[in-house]
C-alpha cells in the first residue's frame, strides 16, 4: 500500500477533493497541516502538524514522519503548500518537482525571465522596488501596464492601469495590501517589490494538465468568457471544452509544454493561463498545482475519476497517461463579491440550484463572515456547477443560475 503525504493549509478549498480521491485509493494517506482544526476535519488517516510559514521547521517535522514510516509520496495541493512539498520531497529523496522549478511557479519575476530566455511568449516585464521613488517608471512605462505584487495569488493585488496617475494609484494600492503583516511576513524582500508588466489583450484561457516524467498531458482548455480586461481580475465563469479553434488550442497546448520545459517542471499538475490573440498564445502564468477553488468538480475521467485522483495516482509513479477528460461540456463560475462588507444572507439558492442545466451551487462563504472583494480579497462568494450539450449551454446556464442568486453584503 502506498502512503501519501498530502500538505493543506487550513484555508484551503482543496481538503475535500483530495481526502474523497485518498479514500477511493487504495493509500495510506498522511495529512499535514498547520493547525488541529484542519487535521480533525480530514477526518481520515493519520495527520502531522506542519509550520508552512517556516520550512526548515516544517521540513523538519515530515523527516520525523517519515523517520517512522516512510512516504511514497508528498503532495502539496495547492499555491500554500507546494513549495514545502518540494522541499520536503527533496529532503527526502521522493519523486517531485525540482526545488527551483516550484520556486520559479511562485515568484513571478523568477517565471518571466526563464520565460524570457527561453523565448516563450510572455508579457514584457519590469521589477520595481516600493522603496524607490516610481515616477520615472510611470512616465516611461508603457500603456497599458499591469502592476502586481511578485508573489501572491488568486489575482490579489494584480491591477491594470492606463495611465501615469493610474500607475501610481495601482501602486499605492498594492503597497497597501503588502504592507498586511502577514503578507508582509510570507513576503519577506518580495513585500517591497511588485511587477510591472505590459498588458496582453484577448481571450485568456486556463489549461490543465499533469506532466509526466518531463512531457504535458492536456487535461482541459478551459474558455473564460467574460472579459478580463481590468482594472481587477476577477475569475468568473470556466467553461470546458474551448471553443478556440483546433490550431489555437494546440498552440496554447505547445507554450504551455515550452513554458513547463523552461521553469523545469517535470512532475505532477500544472495549471497555466494564457492569453490568445494574433500575435498567438502568451503565458500570463503557470503553477505547478491543479486548478483552484472547487473547480476540479467540473472535470471527471476515464471511468469516473476525479482529477485528484489522477494527480495523487501519478504521484505515487502510476501510469496515468491513458485517461481522457469525459466528453460532455461543463463550467463552473466562481461567485465574485460585489463589494466589502459582512454577508448577510443569500437569497434565491434553491432557485438557482433548479436552474436548468445547474449541477449545484456552493456558497463557500458562511453567513456573518467578512467579505473582500478584489484587488484586495482572495476568496469567493461559492462556486455553481453546470453540463450541458453545448459550452454555449453550459454557459448560458451559469448566467441564468447567477441571476436568480443575491448577495446581501451590508
Ligand atoms: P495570480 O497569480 O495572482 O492569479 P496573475 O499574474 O496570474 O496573478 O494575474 C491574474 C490575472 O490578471 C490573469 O489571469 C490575467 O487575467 C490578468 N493579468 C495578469 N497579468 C497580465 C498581463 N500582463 N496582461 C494581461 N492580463 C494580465
Amino acid at each position: 500500500m502506498h502512503r501519501i503525504l498530502l500538505l493543506m493549509a487550513t484555508r484551503t478549498y482543496r481538503s475535500r477533493a483530495f481526502m474523497r480521491a485518498a479514500r477511493k485509493l487504495d493509500a495510506e494517506v498522511v495529512v499535514g497541516s498547520e493547525r488541529r482544526q484542519a487535521l480533525a476535519r480530514a477526518r481520515s488517516g493519520n495527520t502531522i502538524t506542519v509550520n508552512f510559514r517556516r520550512p526548515e521547521r516544517a521540513i523538519a517535522q515530515i523527516t520525523e514522519a517519515a523517520d517512522e514510516q516512510p512516504f511514497d509520496a508528498i503532495v502539496g495541493v495547492d499555491d500554500d503548500t507546494t513549495m514545502v512539498a518540494a522541499m520536503a520531497a527533496e529532503a527526502l529523496g521522493v519523486r517531485h518537482n525540482s526545488v527551483a522549478a516550484v520556486r520559479a511557479t511562485r515568484n513571478k519575476y523568477v517565471m518571466r525571465q526563464l520565460l524570457a530566455s527561453a523565448a516563450v511568449p510572455s508579457p514584457p516585464f519590469e521589477l520595481a522596488s516600493l522603496d524607490d521613488d516610481l515616477t520615472d517608471l510611470a512616465f516611461r512605462t508603457p500603456y497599458p501596464c499591469v502592476v502586481k505584487p511578485v508573489f501572491l495569488s488568486a489575482s490579489r493585488g494584480v491591477i491594470r492601469a492606463d495611465n501615469p496617475g493610474g500607475f501610481l494609484s495601482a501602486v499605492e494600492r498594492v503597497r497597501a495590501i503588502l504592507q498586511d503583516p502577514e503578507v508582509a511576513a510570507a513576503g519577506a524582500e518580495d513585500a517591497r517589490r511588485i511587477m510591472v508588466e505590459g498588458f496582453i489583450p484577448g481571450p485568456e484561457v486556463a489549461l490543465e494538465g499533469i506532466m509526466i516524467g518531463g512531457r504535458l498531458k492536456m487535461l482541459a482548455i478551459f474558455d473564460k468568457p467574460d472579459p478580463l480586461d481590468g482594472p481587477y481580475f476577477e475569475e468568473t465563469i470556466y467553461v470546458t471544452p474551448s471553443r478556440l479553434p483546433v490550431e489555437g488550442q494546440t498552440r496554447v497546448c505547445d507554450v504551455t509544454a515550452r513554458a513547463a520545459a523552461a521553469l523545469g517542471l517535470r512532475e505532477g499538475p500544472v495549471h497555466a493561463e494564457l492569453r490568445v490573440n494574433s500575435d498567438g498564445a502568451w503565458v500570463i502564468e503557470i503553477a505547478a498545482r491543479s486548478i483552484g477553488g472547487l473547480c476540479s468538480d467540473t472535470l471527471e475521467f476515464s471511468g469516473g475519476m476525479s482529477l485528484e485522483e489522477m494527480i495523487l495516482l501519478n504521484a505515487v509513479g502510476a501510469d496515468v497517461s491513458r485517461f481522457e477528460r469525459e466528453q460532455q461540456p461543463s463550467g463552473v463560475m466562481m461567485l465574485p463579491i460585489p463589494r466589502a462588507g459582512t454577508l448577510h444572507a443569500v437569497h434565491g439558492l434553491e432557485d438557482a440550484k433548479a436552474a436548468p442545466g445547474i449541477v449545484d451551487v456552493t456558497v463557500s462563504i458562511p453567513i456573518g463572515a467578512q467579505v473582500v472583494p478584489l484587488p484586495e480579497g482572495n476568496r469567493y462568494l461559492g462556486f455553481m456547477f453546470a453540463r450541458g450539450e453545448s459550452p454555449e449551454r453550459v454557459e448560458a446556464a451559469l448566467r441564468d443560475a447567477h441571476r436568480r442568486l443575491t448577495f446581501e453584503i451590508v
